[in-house]
């Protein structure tokens, strides 16, 4: 397991601000390390994986890379 801080809460690619249903998880948030995935019929929009502040993963970037922001 990941230590703390290589996990997704400490992630570039982690983002906090929204779920796929708009209802965040008290610690959850989405990986925007790939794009949205799933696309559940042509009218929806594909879904951003959900992960909790502390699941990790091998693509796992400091924030402090610096360089990503989101688009608003
Ligand atoms: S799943 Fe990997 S790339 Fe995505 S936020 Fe977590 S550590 Fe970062």
């Amino acid at each position: 397991m990941a230590s703390v801080s290589g996990a997704c809460g400490n992630c570039a690619f982690f983002d906090d601000h929204h779920g796929n249903n708009d209802q965040a998880a008290s610690d959850g948030g989405l990986c925007r390390f790939n794009p949205p995935v799933s696309q559940p019929g042509p009218d929806a929009h594909g879904l951003w994986p959900v992960v909790s502040e502390k699941d990790w993963c091998g693509h796992f970037a400091p924030e402090t890379m610096g360089g990503l922001a989101a688009a608003e």
